[in-house]
């Protein structure tokens, strides 16, 4: 079902409103994880103002260590919530395991985090629900996989699936991961799913978003996820990666005229 031979034409996917795919562009931002109220509203304003179209925010998150941050849970959801209502953006959050999509019900997309995407169980029960899904790629996945990933979704019923490079293990080690940039037109190539790039997770640092984003833009990706946090030295995960509000809308004006270019 994700196969291009079987479906030319490029699938546009709806996120409450936000198109992604065709020619549509979409830019997910803001922060790893939802903290407090005034975080996750002051970051939520200041990228919707950038152009963001889509609001972006960890409630479950996926740790390395245990002892880390682990979300706020459904609460984080409500102020996610809360801050859609402010500012009219559609939201995007990980859903980690089929117990918690319960919470769910008024978030616009469901993300399936790279350590998920092989979560076959969680990946048929996102299958069977009509939201759409973001499927980041593996740490470790092949092009094969991933799609693979992608129908296990769509086999279920569920078509509105897109696809996100967030960063693979190489042998570097001075990034935190390597962004793939070829995964853009080789998914283009063999699927009609859009296709979106998470430089901030590929890098590891915010100096690398710049210039990761715009080779994304260049490379013809269907729109870009980007960690956006209002103090990024106080956030609770990710917050060497993560953009200032005045980072993220120079970046913004940036991507906007690159799109214009091509
Ligand atoms: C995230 O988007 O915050 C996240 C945990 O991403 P990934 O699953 O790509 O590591
Ligand atoms: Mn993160």
């Amino acid at each position: 079902k994700a196969n291009r031979k079987f479906h030319p034409d490029d699938s546009i996917i709806n996120v409450g409103g936000a198109l992604i795919g065709g020619g549509h562009f979409a830019v997910m931002a803001g922060p790893c994880s939802v903290e407090t109220p005034e975080q996750v509203l002051e970051t939520a304003k200041a990228c919707k103002e950038a152009g963001a179209t889509i609001l972006r925010g960890g409630a479950f998150k996926p740790r390395t260590s245990p002892y880390s941050f682990q979300g706020m849970g459904p609460e984080g959801l409500e102020l996610l919530e809360l801050a859609k209502k402010e500012t009219g953006l559609p939201i995007v959050s990980e859903v980690m395991d089929i117990s918690q999509l319960q919470y769910f019900d008024n978030v616009d997309m469901l993300q399936i985090g790279a350590r998920n995407m092989q979560n076959f169980t969680l990946l048929k029960e996102v299958g069977k629900l009509n939201k759409p899904v973001l499927l980041k790629r593996g740490l470790s996945a092949t092009y094969e996989e991933w799609l693979m990933a992608a129908e296990y979704i769509m086999s279920e019923g569920n078509e509105q699936v897109v696809l996100c490079e967030r960063g693979i293990r190489t042998f570097e080690t001075k990034t935190r991961n390597t962004l793939d940039v070829t995964a853009i037109p080789m998914m283009h190539e063999l699927s009609h799913l859009p296709i979106i790039m998470d430089p901030s997770h590929a890098a590891g640092m915010s100096r690398m978003v710049r210039p990761l984003s715009l080779a994304s833009v260049g490379g013809g990706a269907d729109g870009l996820m980007i960690e956006v946090h209002n103090d990024p030295s106080k956030a609770l995960c990710d917050g060497p990666q993560a953009l200032r509000p005045d980072q993220f809308t120079s970046l913004m004006k940036e991507v906007i005229a690159l799109r214009q270019a091509l």
